[in-house]
C-alpha cells in the first residue's frame, strides 16, 4: 500500500522501483512493516510472487522525501540477504503486429493495459507495468516482447 508523505509535495519525494528476491525464510518475517514504521519509508508493491521453489519476488516502489531513508532501507534489505535488482527491462509493443484485439488486457492486472474506448486502440501506460511478462504469452500475435 502506497502511504502519503505527509507535508510534502508529491514533486518533493524520491521514488526507486526495484525488483526483490528472497529466500523462503524471509517469506513470513515482517520485513515491509519493519520497512515502514523503522525506515519511514512508504512501500507500494506492485507485483508479488512464490515461485515453485519457494523463493519470493516482488516488484516495490520505495518513496521518501529523504533519498538516504531509501539507501538505509536498501542496507537493511541487504543485511537479510535480498537481491535488490533495479528495474531496467521494459515490455515493447511491435504496433505493426499488434490488431487491437485487447487479450493482453484481461491478464494486465496493474491496468498498465488497456482499449481506448473512443478508438478502440490499446494504449500502454509504462508507468504502470510491473513486468510480470503475462501480457507476452497471451498475445495471439506475439506482438510484446520484453528487453532486458
Ligand atoms: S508485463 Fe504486461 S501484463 Fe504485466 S504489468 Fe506489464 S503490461 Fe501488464
Ligand atoms: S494481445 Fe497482442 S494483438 Fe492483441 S491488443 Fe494486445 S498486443 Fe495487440
Amino acid at each position: 500500500m502506497k502511504r502519503d508523505v505527509k507535508g510534502k509535495n508529491q514533486k518533493d519525494v524520491f521514488t526507486k522501483r526495484v525488483m526483490l528476491t528472497f529466500s523462503r525464510r524471509l517469506v513470513s518475517k515482517p520485513v515491509m512493516y519493519r520497512l515502514i514504521k523503522e525506515y519511514d519509508i512508504a512501500i507500494n508493491i506492485l507485483f508479488a510472487k512464490v515461485l515453485p521453489n519457494e523463493t519470493g519476488k516482488l516488484v516495490v516502489e520505495f518513496s521518501s522525501t529523504d533519498e538516504k531513508k531509501i539507501q538505509k532501507g536498501f542496507s537493511f534489505l541487504k543485511s537479510l540477504g535480498v537481491k535488490i535488482e533495479p528495474i531496467s527491462k521494459e515490455i515493447i509493443r511491435d504496433e505493426e503486429n499488434c490488431i487491437d484485439c485487447g487479450a493482453c488486457t484481461s491478464v494486465c492486472r496493474s491496468q498498465a493495459l488497456s482499449i481506448d474506448k473512443e478508438t478502440f486502440e490499446l494504449i500502454f501506460d509504462s508507468n504502470r507495468c510491473v513486468l510480470c511478462e503475462m501480457c507476452i504469452h497471451a498475445c495471439p500475435m506475439r506482438a510484446i516482447s520484453i528487453t532486458f
